[in-house]
């Protein structure tokens, strides 16, 4: 197995230091614990450094400090907030693998009550610390390849649990085997067939990948795992095409899968195997990335995320969204978020009134859209995809100032958008959207928040 830095997080309290300092003696292996650093280079103890600079100098250091850590082998300890500055994380992450310790806050109140750390909220030590763990645990999920409650083992002990982790592989091998060899029975490419032979006994390297059926047609795979060597991460994606969720969760523990991107037609139906659901996720009905951390499975939808950032500075009432299914349901939620009114216009109105149901917005056949002047115009049906080269709505209705964003990604110059540009409209492609979704799903799924301007490179 390569020789990884061993990188801890986890609230102050947890660990950290102790568990650090065990690991270095039974690996022998340098030891470098980034609060220490920080108060050798301000030449203060971090209560003088609060006190004199506040949190957000104290951050500053931080940052510095952990951008000069050196990447080789190693233990590295970091202060609980590390992971709020997601560079810090990018960092943290090159050629590592990064434990999480976590402890329950009553038992983190009695390990450090007594310190003379500064209040970060004002509120009383209990409830300071329920609040941060609560606030910072999605990053700590987000950023961690493994979990270690350190409730109630002693730093010795989990030192040992962390290295005996390491030495025996983060998966169990049959398990790991089991899934690959039903993935290498699915229509992937033969290169990938045998990079997955070569990783059924690779120890250290976190799978991830995209559940769908069809999915061979996406372009995750390549963009992921570009994105995974950019930042030295030791994972692999690939494709997951399988038919049946439940089936496929069932397969699922021991062997080392940590995130998945999901697409049709699971968006809806790998609900029930999840074990929490972001709330965003729950109002759309469709969950698009699953983060797996020790076997627990979260779920959130990106797919709103993609329409709403593109639309930033966009200003109006009324948004008319074409289409009734998943993505249909995310842009209402986005333009909701951005302001406008949605209007549902659907070739199946009844499916429309069915989406309004939750929202309360006004429905209709995708007819009426003369009855309508919108400000924002978003195609969510597959009208005008591949070589289609009809347009959802006649071009008599779109009208100029008009802002016209289509859903459909390929072709990027889609029918629709190029008689918006004709007829004076603003235009958004499609590719936008899938840009601005996979940038927030490698964020949940890794803690590290990657430039959209790479990932449209990647995808021209
Ligand atoms: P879906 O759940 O199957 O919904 C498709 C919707 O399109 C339904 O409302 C359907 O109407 C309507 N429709 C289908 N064919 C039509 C036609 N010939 N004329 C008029 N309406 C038609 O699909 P989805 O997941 O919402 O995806 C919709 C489109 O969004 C996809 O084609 C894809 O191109 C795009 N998309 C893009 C991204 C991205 O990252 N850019 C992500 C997801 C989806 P009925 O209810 O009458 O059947």
């Amino acid at each position: 197995m390569a020789k990884r830095r061993i990188v801890l997080i986890g609230y102050r309290g947890s660990g950290k230091s102790s568990v650090g300092m065990a690991l270095s003696r039974l690996t022998g292996q340098n030891f470098l614990d980034t609060d220490q650093l920080i108060e050798e280079a301000a030449g203060k103890k971090i209560p003088q450094i609060f006190e004199a600079e506040g949190e957000a100098g104290f951050r500053e250091l931080e940052q510095h400090v952990i951008a000069r850590i050196p990447s080789g082998a190693g233990i590295v300890s970091t202060g609980g907030g590390a992971v709020i500055h997601l560079d810090n994380v990018r960092l943290l992450r090159m050629n590592s693998i990064i434990v999480f310790l976590n402890s329950s806050p009553e038992v983190i109140y009695k390990r450090i009550h007594k310190t003379n750390r500064p209040s970060l909220t004002g509120l009383s030590p209990r409830d300071e610390i329920k609040q941060v763990l609560n606030e910072r645990m999605p990053l700590y999920r987000s950023a961690a390849d493994i979990v270690i409650d350190t409730s109630t083992t002693t730093s010795e002990e989990a030192a040992s649990l962390i290295l005996n982790i390491l030495k025996n592989g983060i998966f169990n091998k049959e398990k790991r085997i089991g899934l690959l060899s039903s993935v290498m029975k699915t229509d992937i490419p033969q290169g990938e067939k045998m990079l997955l032979k070569k990783l059924s006994g690779v120890h250290d390297i976190f799978l991830y990948g995209i559940l769908g059926y069809p999915c061979m047609h996406s372009k995750s795979p390549v963009i992921y795992n570009r994105l995974f060597a950019d930042y030295a991460m030791p994972a692999h994606y690939t494709w997951f095409e399988h038919k049946n969720p439940k089936e496929f969760f069932a397969s699922l523990p021991g062997t080392g899968v940590r995130g998945l991107s999901v697409t049709i037609p699971h968006k809806e139906t790998v609900i029930p195997f999840l074990d929490e659901v972001k709330h965003d996720a729950q109002s759309i009905g469709a969950v698009n990335t699953v983060l797996i951390q020790d076997d627990r499975k979260f779920g959130f939808n990106t797919d709103w995320k993609g329409i709403y950032r593109p639309l930033e500075g966009a200003e109006g009432d009324v948004a008319v969204i074409l289409g009734a299914g998943g993505a249909a349901a995310a842009a209402v939620y986005a333009v909701s978020m951005r302001g406008f009114t949605p209007v549902i216009l659907n070739r199946t109105p009844d499916r429309a009134k069915n989406l309004a149901r939750k929202t309360g917005a006004e429905t209709g056949a995708i007819n009426d859209i003369g009855k309508y002047r919108p400000d924002l115009l978003i195609n969510a049906t597959p009208v005008g995809m591949g070589s289609d080269p009809n347009t959802p709505v006649p071009i008599s209705s779109l009208k100029p100032g008009m802002k016209v964003f289509d859903l459909v990604y390929t072709p990027r110059d889609t029918p629709l958008l190029q008689a918006a540009l004709a007829a004076g409209c603003f235009v958004i492609p499609g590719t936008e959207m899938f840009i601005h979704q996979l940038a927030e799903q490698f964020r949940i799924l890794t803690g590290i928040d990657t430039p959209v301007l790479r990932i449209r490179e990647m995808f021209a």
